[in-house]
C-alpha cells in the first residue's frame, strides 16, 4: 500500500478538473477514490446515478497500468467508452470480432500499456483463454492496477438479479494474488446481507465500504390498490399532471405490457410495449423512440432498463407487484435523475404475489431450499411494504438497504412519500391493539378447516359469510369454531389484513395451490412457529397489529 501525499492530492483535483470536466467530488468519492489510490479493496454502494464511475475511472488515469472492468452488458461498455473517449481516455471494450486481437496482441507485447481502461463482459471473463492468459501475463510484468467489478449484486444468489457468470468471477480472480490485485465492486443495489455475500464470495471480506445515501428526496412513493378501474384511473390523472412526459410503466408479463400499452393509447399517450420476445433491432428501435421523446411511455417487462440513462422521466408505475424491495428500488430510481419532482406508484393487489410464487415454484427453479426461502421472504417484504398503512414508505425502502432514516425528513421532503402526506388522518384512521388473544385463537381454530382461504378466515372471523361460504360454514360445522364471530367489530379490509400480516410475520404458512384454470391460490395453515405461538400460555411472542 503507498500513502498518498499532498502532490497526489493535488493531481486528483486537477484530473477531476481537467480531464472529467467536475470541480468538485461528491459525496464519498473523494474517500474512495483515495482509498482506491492507496490500494485497497473497495465496496462502492451508490445509488444509480451517484457517480460510481469517477470512483474506479479517475484511478484509473493516475495509476500506471491499466484497470479491467467487469460490466454485465456491452450495450452499457460502449455507452462509458464512448464517454470516455470522448473525454481523450484510452478506453477500450474487449468483445468478439473487431479489434479484439489488435488490443490484446497490443497489451501482450509492449511493456508499457497505453490504454488505461478495458471493459469486458463476465462471459468474456469465463469464457475466453486467450483473455485469462492476457491478464496473467499484464499480472507477471506488474500491469494490472486493478479489477473492477461493476453491478456486483449479480454475483450473490441472495441478489434479484443473480447470473451465474458473476458468480464464476471469484475464480478468475485467484489467479492475481501474489502479488494481489485490488478489487473494486460497485452496485447501486445491495442489502447488507449481499455486501456481505459479495466481500465473501470475491475473497476480500475487508474491502472498504464506500457508501452514499439512498434517499431520493424528489421522488414521491405511492401504492394504490389495483381494482378493475384503478389502472385507467391512474392514466387519466398521469394524463392531467404529466401529459406528454416521459414515463416507465413496468409489467410482470409479456402480454401485460401489451394490453397495458393499449391502455395508455386508448387515452392519449403514445406508447410502447418493450419484452424479450422483440428481437434486438426492434427493442433497441422503442428504446431510442423512447430515449429521444418521440414515445413518452414504455410499458416493459424488468428487463428493461438497465444501463438506461435518461434525466426527465417523470414517472414510474408497477403495475403489478415487484419481487423485492432490491428491485423495485432500482427500477423507481430511474426517476427524477434531474432532480424534479417525479412519481413512482405501485398497483398494488395481494393476488399478485401468488403469481410470483407460482411461477418460481412451479418450475422448481431453485436448486437450493435456501434459495427458495430468500425467494419467498423477499416478495413477502415488498407485500409488507404495500400492506402497511402508517409507515413511511421511504423510511422502509431506504432501511432496507441498511441506512438509518427518520420520517420527519420525508414529511418535510418536497414530496412526501403517500403516508407522510397523510399521516394525520391514517393516524387517526388506524390504531395499534393488541390481537395476541385473537391471533392464538385463529391459529388453532384453522387446522380444523381443509386449505383455506383467507378470504374464507376473514369470514368466519368476522361472522359474517356469504351466501355461499354460510352454506358450507354450516355443513362443515366451521360457525362453531372458537374464533367464529370474534372480529365482529372488525371491517372486512382489516379482518383480511390482519390475516396477511400472520402471514407476513411468519405465524402462517401460505402454500400455492393450482386450480382447475390455470389459476392459482394461496392456502394458509399455522407454521411452526406459529404453533410454538399458539400454544404459549404466557404472552411471549405477543404482537401488534394495526386495525381501524
Ligand atoms: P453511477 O455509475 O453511480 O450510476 P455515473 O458514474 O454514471 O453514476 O455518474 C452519473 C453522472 O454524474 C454522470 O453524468 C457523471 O458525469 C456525473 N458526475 C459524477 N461525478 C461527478 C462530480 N464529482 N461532479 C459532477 N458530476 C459528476
Ligand atoms: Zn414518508
Amino acid at each position: 500500500l503507498k500513502i498518498l501525499g499532498p502532490h497526489q492530492n493535488a493531481e486528483m483535483y486537477r484530473t477531476l478538473k481537467n480531464v472529467f470536466g467536475h470541480n468538485e467530488f461528491r459525496l464519498r468519492q473523494k474517500a474512495a477514490i483515495v482509498a482506491i489510490l492507496e490500494g485497497f479493496d473497495a465496496f462502492i454502494l451508490m445509488p444509480t446515478g451517484a457517480g460510481k464511475s469517477l470512483c474506479y475511472q479517475l484511478p484509473a488515469i493516475l495509476s500506471p497500468g491499466i484497470t479491467v472492468v467487469i460490466s454485465p452488458l456491452i450495450s452499457l461498455i460502449m455507452d462509458q467508452v464512448t464517454k470516455l473517449e470522448s473525454l481523450k481516455i484510452n478506453a477500450r471494450a474487449l468483445k468478439s470480432g473487431g479489434d479484439y486481437n489488435a488490443i490484446l496482441t497490443e497489451l501482450e507485447s509492449s511493456n508499457e500499456v497505453e490504454i488505461k481502461l478495458l471493459y469486458v463482459t463476465p462471459e468474456m471473463v469465463s469464457k475466453s483463454g486467450r483473455f485469462l492468459s492476457c491478464m496473467k501475463s499484464l499480472h507477471e510484468r506488474d500491469l494490472l492496477a486493478r479489477i473492477v467489478i461493476d453491478e456486483a449484486h449479480c454475483i450473490s444468489q441472495w441478489g434479484h438479479d443473480f447470473r451465474p457468470d458473476y458468480a464464476r468471477l471469484n475464480v478468475f480472480i485467484e489467479n492475481f494474488k501474489n502479488p494481489k490485485v485490488p478489487v473494486i465492486a460497485c452496485t447501486a443495489t445491495a442489502t447488507p446481507t449481499i455486501v456481505t455475500d459479495v466481500r465473501s464470495h470475491l475473497g476480500v471480506t475487508n474491502s472498504k465500504l464506500f457508501m452514499s445515501s439512498f434517499v431520493r428526496d424528489n421522488l414521491k412513493y405511492d401504492v394504490v390498490q389495483k381494482s378493475a378501474y384503478s389502472l385507467t384511473r391512474l392514466i387519466k390523472a398521469l394524463k392531467e399532471k404529466y401529459n406528454e412526459s416521459s414515463g416507465i410503466v413496468y409489467c410482470l408479463s409479456q402480454k401485460d405490457t401489451e394490453t397495458v400499452a393499449d391502455s395508455f393509447r386508448k387515452e392519449g399517450f403514445s406508447c410502447k410495449a418493450y419484452h424479450a420476445g422483440l428481437n434486438d433491432k426492434e427493442r433497441s428501435a422503442v428504446q431510442n423512440d423512447w430515449m429521444e421523446g418521440n414515445v413518452s411511455i414504455i410499458c416493459a417487462t424488468i428487463a428493461f432498463g438497465m444501463g438506461i440513462d435518461k434525466p426527465d422521466v417523470r414517472f414510474v408505475v408497477h403495475h403489478s407487484l415487484p419481487n423485492s424491495i432490491e428491485g423495485y428500488y432500482q427500477e423507481t430510481g430511474r426517476a427524477g435523475r434531474d432532480g424534479r419532482p417525479s412519481y413512482c406508484v405501485l398497483l398494488y393487489s395481494y393476488q399478485d404475489h401468488i403469481r410470483h410464487r407460482s411461477l418460481k415454484e412451479a418450475n422448481g427453479k431453485f436448486c437450493h431450499a435456501e434459495l427458495g426461502k430468500q425467494h419467498k421472504k423477499s416478495i413477502y417484504e415488498m407485500v409488507e411494504y404495500c400492506e402497511n398503512v402508517t409507515k413511511c414508505r421511504r423510511k422502509i425502502l431506504v432501511e432496507h438497504f441498511g441506512e438509518i432514516y427518520d420520517a420527519s425528513a420525508c414529511q418535510s421532503s418536497i414530496t412526501p412519500c403517500s403516508i407522510c402526506e397523510n399521516i394525520v388522518e391514517l393516524k387517526k384512521k388506524y390504531q395499534l391493539y393488541d390481537i395476541t388473544a385473537d391471533a392464538r385463537i385463529i391459529i388453532n381454530g384453522i387446522r380444523a378447516i381443509n386449505n383455506p382461504l383467507i378470504s374464507y378466515v376473514a369470514e368466519l372471523y368476522r361472522g359474517v359469510l356469504t351466501k355461499k361460504n354460510q352454506e358450507k360454514a354450516n355443513k362443515a360445522n366451521h360457525i362453531n369454531l372458537p374464533f367464529f364471530g370474534l372480529g365482529n367489530s372488525l371491517n372486512e379490509a382489516d379482518a383480511v389484513r390482519l390475516l396477511r400480516k400472520l402471514v407476513i410475520d411468519g405465524y402462517l404458512d401460505e402454500s400455492i395451490v393450482a386450480g382447475s384454470h390455470g389459476n392459482h391460490y394461496g392456502v394458509i395453515s399455522p407454521s411452526q412457529k406459529g404453533i410454538l405461538f399458539a400454544n404459549q400460555d404466557d404472552t411471549a411472542g405477543k404482537a401488534l397489529f394495526g386495525s381501524n
